[in-house]
């Protein structure tokens, strides 16, 4: 039997070859003609997939190119005909990304690599290929989110970690620095325009701004330390007293999105003072137990609303209320140590300090100042008559008389039992009277009434100063010692009366 010997296709490769091979690839094989002028360009030769892939006949495009360009997105056709024109004149190998609008998928992208060459009329005609690139593309921008995502992560938690540091070393009386310092953190973190601190009043009926951070050039919309009655806004204090009983985590208003279901959403209202405001994120700041406050965020730009952001703010504002609880334990602890818990002044712990301190201040600027020992006038039996109840009553009652007669710099102190201290810094002797008798004159004419039933009490006091005639400053227990012992020459000239070093005072 013969060997049929396979026949190799005719050489030179015809049309018709070139044809099914250009049609067999996944791209799209071009001859591109850009004109000497740059004015008129055709495709000399373009792969059947125009047809399928554009529903453009190839035919159309060897007449003028223009057909295919038009389906170039808008913001990409400029660049891309500038790259054209700059092959063009250097003649160096064009290559190009742009988005192509395809009838059924819309814009996806391709990429153009060809080479020009220069033809005897000053006309340049490219050979290449273009393909689709959309998977890359897609592939592309998500590896940039995934790698964003992991960044704001990251830098998440370290702003938590930065941030918890700074309040756990946190010295005594720096909170409002630490606050200032993770609101100005947080709200540069979330790229928002303000952060802010609002605390409840105790009843829930006002609010006011305790700390605030505004990007540079927004305008704060409440100056800080100012108090709003959230009474006059009836809309907002009902979604606040819903985000109190319901412990709601937060709330937001004019996010472009929905957030999760269990955010609170507060619609923006024409009532709300945030008028140039887009979006507001806000959530509650509790401590000890209670909702002491809410911690906003506003944006001047609407803004997305992140799937989990509500659990970072959350983050954010437990770290507040770690902050503040401590500062609270801390204060109370303070107060419990230098104050008396039945009356509210200050004790005998706080007290001796504050004198040696002005005993000193006094030595050095020769100043000089005044105390009062006050002795509640046969207190026993007071006890005797109305009860011990009635006692601390008086005890009490007394102590708001004091309160009220001093002047913000002096001091008033409960020095023990039925005994009070008044500390009158650089007063002079005719302005220590006139406060004595003031006080003695408001005590006797107190009822003080308790349980229906008036209390006659009367008070006497012994008045020493730093400096007297001698005028030479002496120490704090030689000046309470003088006043001890006025008072008890107050007592033998029978009570309702004071002593200082010229004798009794003329009340
Ligand atoms: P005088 O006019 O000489 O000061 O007579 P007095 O009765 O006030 O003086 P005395 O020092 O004999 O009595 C003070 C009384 O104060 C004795 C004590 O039981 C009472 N006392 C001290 N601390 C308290 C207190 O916290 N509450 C009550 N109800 N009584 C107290
Ligand atoms: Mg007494
Ligand atoms: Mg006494």
């Amino acid at each position: 039997m013969p060997t049929r010997k396979r026949q190799r296709p005719a050489s030179p490769p015809s049309a018709d070859f070139f044809h099914k091979l250009a049609t067999a690839v996944p791209g799209i094989l071009f001859a591109y003609w850009l004109s000497a002028d740059g004015k008129s360009h055709a495709f000399t030769y373009v792969s059947n997939h125009t047809q399928q892939l554009f529903g453009i006949d190839p035919e159309t495009l060897k007449e003028n190119a223009e057909p295919l360009f038009d389906l170039i997105h808008p913001d990409d056709r400029k660049g891309m005909e500038e790259s054209i024109r700059e092959s063009a004149r250097t003649l160096e190998p064009w290559q190009y990304r742009a988005r192509l609008h395809l009838p059924d998928n819309g814009y996806e992208w391709f990429e153009a690599s060809s080479r020009p060459t220069r033809e005897s009329d000053g006309s340049t005609l490219w050979y290449g290929q273009f393909h689709n690139i959309q998977h890359y593309k897609v592939l592309e921008q998500e590896l940039r989110e995934s790698e964003s995502e992991y960044s704001f992560q990251a830098g998440f938690q370290r702003l938590v970690a930065r941030l918890s540091t700074e309040f756990i070393n946190l010295g005594f009386g720096t909170i409002d620095e630490c606050i200032d310092e993770l609101l100005k953190s947080v709200g540069e973190f979330f790229s928002m325009d303000r952060a802010y601190l609002y605390a409840f009043g105790e009843d829930y009926s006002a609010i006011t701004k305790t700390h605030q951070w505004c990007r540079e050039g927004v305008a704060s919309l409440v100056d800080e330390n100012q108090t709003v009655s959230i009474d006059a806004y009836p809309y907002w204090r009902k979604q606040l007293l819903e985000m109190v009983d319901n412990n709601q985590v937060a709330y937001v208003t004019g996010a472009t999105d929905a957030p999760p279901p269990d955010v609170a959403v507060i619609q923006s209202e024409t009532e709300s003072a945030s008028s140039d405001t887009a979006s507001v994120f806000c959530v509650p700041v509790r401590a000890q137990g209670d909702v002491v406050g809410f911690l906003g965020l506003d944006s001047l730009a609407p803004r997305k609303w992140r799937q989990d952001l509500h659990d970072l703010l959350i983050i954010v504002s437990s770290l507040l209320s770690g902050a503040l609880e401590r500062n609270m334990l801390e204060e109370q602890l303070l107060s419990q140590s230098i104050r008396d818990p039945m009356t509210g002044l200050h004790n005998r712990r706080y007290l001796m300090p504050r004198l040696s301190e002005l005993v000193e201040r006094a030595e050095r600027y020769d100043e000089n100042f005044t105390v009062a020992m006050l002795d509640i006038d046969h207190f026993k039996q007071i006890n005797d008559t109305v009860g011990h109840l009635g006692g601390d009553f008086v005890l009490r009652r007394f102590a708001n008389i004091l309160e009220d007669l001093i002047r913000s710099t002096d001091v008033v102190a409960r020095f023990g039992g039925e005994e009070f201290m008044v500390v009158l810094p650089g007063t002079n002797q005719i302005e220590v009277q006139q406060i004595i008798g003031r006080i003695l004159a408001a005590v006797r004419s107190d009822h003080f009434l308790f349980e229906g039933r008036a209390i006659p009490v009367t008070v006497s006091a012994g008045v020493a100063s730093g400096r007297e005639r001698d005028d030479r400053m002496i120490s704090v227990d030689a000046v309470i010692n003088r006043a001890d012992h006025r008072l008890y020459l107050a007592k033998q000239a029978g009570r309702d009366c004071a002593f200082d070093v010229s004798g009794p005072l003329g009340l």
